[in-house]
């Protein structure tokens, strides 16, 4: 298990997260995190049946979480939504 998987079973775990009881994922969150390269066509599938998109994505933005597919987004996708909402950060490139 990478750091990133251990921190997103971490995250699903902590109470008062109940949309993750609704989650497309539940039992198959390995694919969450694909190596570079590899897939992520099939995770990010899985994300836009998934009845918690908006609520998966909006905590990882708000958790800052850096690794693996939340809500259908890449780390890099992640990473360019923050910049677009902070742009003062991205000018500071923090
Ligand atoms: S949006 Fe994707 S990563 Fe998030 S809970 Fe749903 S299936 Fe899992």
């Amino acid at each position: 298990m990478t750091a990133g998987q251990a921190q997103f079973y971490s995250k699903l775990s902590i109470r008062g997260q109940p949309w993750r009881d609704a989650a497309a994922c539940r039992g198959s969150t390995q694919i969450f995190f694909p190596e570079q390269g590899g897939n992520w066509k099939d995770p990010k599938e899985l994300c836009m049946s998934c009845p918690v998109r908006v609520e998966c994505l909006d905590f990882a933005l708000r958790s800052g979480e850096k690794h693996g597919i939340w809500g259908g987004k890449s780390e890099r996708q992640r990473r360019e939504m923050r910049q677009v909402a902070h742009p003062v950060t991205r000018q500071r490139g923090v």
